[in-house]
């Protein structure tokens, strides 16, 4: 007789993803090159472990009580994790988001129940900045909490509790590397301090898009050189989080968007993954760092969200001619722009 195996409602269905190999970048490399399946949390993203987390613990600390409200400023993937975990736990949500952010995601959010603000672009700390107006939401609803996702270390705390230990236990302790793009720093400061603390050798890795400074910040020092910009979503953070604070990073990538959009169209027609661009930044990253260290390494990387949620962009061939960014690859001769 098996143990019945049996979830605690939706929040004990996250995490807990399937770890898989990338069949062709791994025969193309060499290397084992590992895609941990976050697009399978029941929210469809990586963002359901921090949503959780981020819960838990303002219940812990008091600060979200029996029908309270949470309020959040998100790309989207946050925020659909924020309004499921809200539903169960019988919170209402308020989501503070950029208009630029795909419709897909704006919709599924209002599906969900959550109250969708949409704001015009602004950098980080403006006032007009997506994060800024959620912080001063919060403050104007009684019982309302801000989630803070970019500076809640609660964040980062989740990955290093669950998704760092999942990846350990998944390779048999095998793991020699760990990519990620970054855009709390909560998955890749999580998961590279446990994954360090278990063996110090193991080789931590920012995948940056242009327009972001963490690649700027590790390989310099500073956060100055944040050229150029990126049609990914979810990810390119200009400076240093909270949650980014003494993370135990080695190196960093910069990789541009044709070869992030190759990737993705690589994943779809010949791995069968649907999947969004920061996903392809990482599986980028994992085979850039494979071709750097050579065969024989064990490199895990995220395949945060699915590919769904950017429909009318992404994989509209119309939208990507309009950017100039129609793939055209056959096969890997791409990876030769990495
Ligand atoms: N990929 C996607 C699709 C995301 O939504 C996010 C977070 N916004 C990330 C990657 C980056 O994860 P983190 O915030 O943990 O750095």
């Amino acid at each position: 007789m098996s143990a019945e195996k049996i979830s605690r409602g939706l929040c004990g269905a996250i995490g807990n993803t399937p770890l898989m190999r990338l069949e062709k970048l791994s025969a193309a490399t060499g290397c084992e090159i590992l895609g941990k399946a976050e697009f399978l949390n029941p929210g469809g993203s990586v963002k359901d472990r921090a949503a959780i987390g981020i819960v838990d613990d303002a219940e812990k600390r008091g600060l979200l009580k029996p029908g309270g409200v949470i309020v959040e400023g998100t790309a989207g993937n946050t925020g659909i994790g924020l309004a499921m975990v809200g539903s169960t736990k019988g919170y209402r949500t308020v989501i503070v988001i950029p208009n630029t952010q795909a419709r897909e995601k704006m919709a599924l959010l209002q599906t969900l129940g959550a109250e969708v603000r949409e704001v015009p672009p602004a950098p980080f700390p403006q006032p007009g900045n997506y994060n800024m107006v959620a912080k001063r939401v919060a403050e104007e609803i009684p019982g309302a909490f801000w989630a803070n996702q970019f500076d809640n270390v609660a964040n980062r705390e989740m990955h290093y509790r669950t998704t760092g230990p999942e990846i350990w236990e998944q390779t048999g302790g095998r793991v020699t590397a760990f990519v990620a793009a970054v855009g709390t720093g909560g998955t890749l400061a999580g998961v590279s301090r446990f994954l360090k603390e278990r063996r110090a050798d193991v080789r931590t890795v920012c995948a940056d898009p242009y327009g972001a400074a963490i690649w700027s910040w590790v390989k310099k020092g500073n956060l100055d050189d944040d050229e150029g910009d990126s049609i990914t979503e979810g990810i390119g953070q200009n400076r240093i989080t909270k949650n980014l604070e003494g993370a135990p990073i080695d190196d960093a990538y910069r990789i541009g968007d044709p070869v992030i959009l190759e990737m993705m169209y690589f994943l779809l027609r010949h791995e069968g993954l649907y999947l969004g661009s920061s996903s392809a930044i990482n599986a980028c990253g994992a085979v850039k760092l494979a071709r750097e260290r050579g065969p024989g390494q064990v490199i895990v990387t995220v395949l945060a969200d699915g590919g769904d949620r950017y429909r009318s962009k992404l994989y509209n061939p119309e939208w990507l001619a309009a950017q100039g960014l129609t793939p055209t690859a056959k096969g890997l001769e791409f990876l030769d722009q990495l």
